[in-house]
């Protein structure tokens, strides 16, 4: 069968260092794909004799080979639109709350007047290191609406335009999950709001029709050079329209990674409990996944209260999807256990595999906790690198001893997944590998040696672990016969060149369902 020319292979990986993942065959030369899938691993050039006329071989020349790279939590269109937003975070370049304001002024400058000003900032490298308040925005600009996003997504600034088109004023009451940062004793807004993503995103026109098809352009141009190949969509916003979206970027080819897209709780509670979470496109292109739950005790108290959680979770447990709870501190991630131990007794039920995001601070016992319910971590070991200077001036003492404990959490058996959590961060994995396995922030800074882990354990969280948080590691995962022929190539190979050569590494080609969707040069 082997020699029948419509069985030849479509493209073959030669004189590659392939790192399967795979126990049975762990390095190999030769990857042979057929129709989007991995058809053979082997060693020297015996299935080169599978090539066929029209077989497309690339030479890797030792160069490594990888599965592609699951990003398991970012937030696409977020994403997107950051990169045709203005960038305030740019540590070279905008050092105090008046270049911020050049900036703004340079691009209203160009803007017509009423049209929105977007940008990201981040207060901690600004010289003031606070917040810019509305009236610092107004002097900016006072014909165009200013939003502005903090670097952690939970917060926002907006100038007076802004506030008065989205209508907070004085007189505006705080919502549920929100506040509207005030001056006093007048009770003024000063433009600062917390936890008002929902409402702005209701009431803040999208970008036009081209601005967004130039963004997700740029973002797909940025998740293939990135090597990666699956990405999770952990927005807490996604709802059946955002599926629309989605279908129709895929099928006009604008976004080449799969795309699995958690569903909000509020759209998932809206729906009647039915099919809805086994959605998935044809060529499994686009799926649906869980259904994403922000806990938080951002105001004060534990939101949504422990009652509502275990409620919450109880009921996706119960419709056998996979809950995807995001939470940051030791209270709200012991509020995320108690509710799924909580469901658990109500529906045991092994391999549920639900997830726990970021789970930034953690310590012993929490982990061995989070191991005995069978919980899936997500976490972002690339914030270690990009705000681990941060974390070293701002993180208190008991939180420090446990921020990030990769090696804690893989030694206490946890299936741990790697992600950006972009536009929070930059996508590269590459990046968090690096600060997986060194530890060092931007500056060369140590958070937590003791927490480094293996280069290797490092890649099986950007590639094993999100497969399987995606309940995808018979699919994906590891390049083996009957597999995806999602694939990275490297300049270098992660588990042999000197830790700190490990953030220099590039992506030469990243390859989905066996076609090359980009190439270094290309
Ligand atoms: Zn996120």
């Amino acid at each position: 069968m082997e020699k029948c020319p419509t069985a030849a292979a479509d493209l073959i990986l030669s004189h590659a260092n392939a790192i399967t993942l795979d126990p049975a065959h762990p390095r190999a030369e030769t990857v042979l794909i057929r129709n989007g899938k991995v058809a053979a691993v082997g060693d020297g050039g015996a299935l080169n004799a599978l090539g066929g006329p029209d077989t497309h071989i690339i030479d890797c020349k030792g160069q490594t080979v990888l599965p592609g790279f699951i990003d398991a939590h970012c937030h696409l269109l977020a994403f997107a639109e950051s990169l045709v937003s203005l960038n305030l975070e740019v540590r070279t370049e905008i050092h105090s709350i008046s270049d911020l304001q050049d900036k703004i002024r340079q691009v209203s400058r160009n803007a017509p007047p009423g049209s929105w000003i977007r940008g990201r900032y981040n207060e901690f490298y600004l010289a003031e290191k606070r917040h810019p308040t509305r009236w610092e925005l107004d002097r900016a600009t006072s014909l165009h609406p200013v939003r502005l996003v903090h670097r952690s997504g939970g917060a926002h600034v907006l100038n007076s335009l802004a506030l008065g088109l989205v209508g907070i004023s004085r007189e505006a009451a705080d919502p549920p999950e929100g506040l509207i940062e005030r001056e006093l004793p007048t009770g003024e807004p000063t433009g600062l709001l917390y936890g008002f993503g929902d409402v702005l995103a209701r009431k803040v026109p999208p970008l036009d029709r081209d601005s967004m098809e130039q963004a997700i352009r740029l973002a797909d141009e940025r998740l293939c050079s990135s090597g990666i190949t699956t990405i999770h969509d952990a927005s807490s916003r996604n709802d059946l329209d955002r599926w629309s979206l989605f279908s129709t970027w895929k099928s006009r080819g604008l976004i080449r990674p799969r795309i699995r897209m958690m569903l909000g709780w509020k759209a998932f509670d809206a729906c009647p409990a039915d099919h809805l979470l086994s959605w998935s496109t044809d060529d499994d292109h686009l799926r649906m996944g869980g259904v994403k739950i922000i806990v938080h005790e951002t105001t004060g108290s534990l939101s949504p209260s422990q009652e509502e959680l275990n409620a919450r979770v109880l009921r996706i447990h119960r419709e056998g999807s996979q809950a995807v709870l995001h939470a940051v501190e030791e209270n709200a991630i012991s509020a995320c256990c108690r509710a799924i131990a909580h469901a658990l007794n109500h529906v045991p039920r092994s391999n549920h595999r639900h997830r726990i995001e970021h789970c930034s601070v953690c310590s012993p016992s929490l982990a061995g906790w989070i191991a005995s319910l069978g919980i899936t971590v997500v976490t972002q070991p690339s914030f270690i690198y990009y705000s681990g200077h941060r974390y070293l001036s701002t993180v208190p003492d008991p939180h420090f001893k446990n921020l990030y404990p990769l090696r804690r959490l893989t030694e206490a058996g946890i299936t741990v997944a790697g992600s950006s959590d972009a536009p929070i961060v930059p996508i590269s994995p590459i990046v968090g590998i690096y600060a997986a396995v060194s530890r060092k922030s931007d500056a060369g800074e140590l958070i937590l040696p003791e927490e480094k882990i293996a280069p290797e354990a490092a890649l099986r969280m950007y590639i094993e672990g999100a497969a399987r948080a995606g309940f995808e590691e018979n699919s994906n995962g590891s390049i083996r016969p009957g597999k995806l022929a999602d694939l990275v190539i490297l300049s270098a190979d992660p588990t042999r060149v000197p830790v700190d050569e490990i953030k220099h590494i590039e992506v030469e080609k990243t390859i989905i369902g066996g076609k090359i969707a980009w190439e270094k040069g290309g």
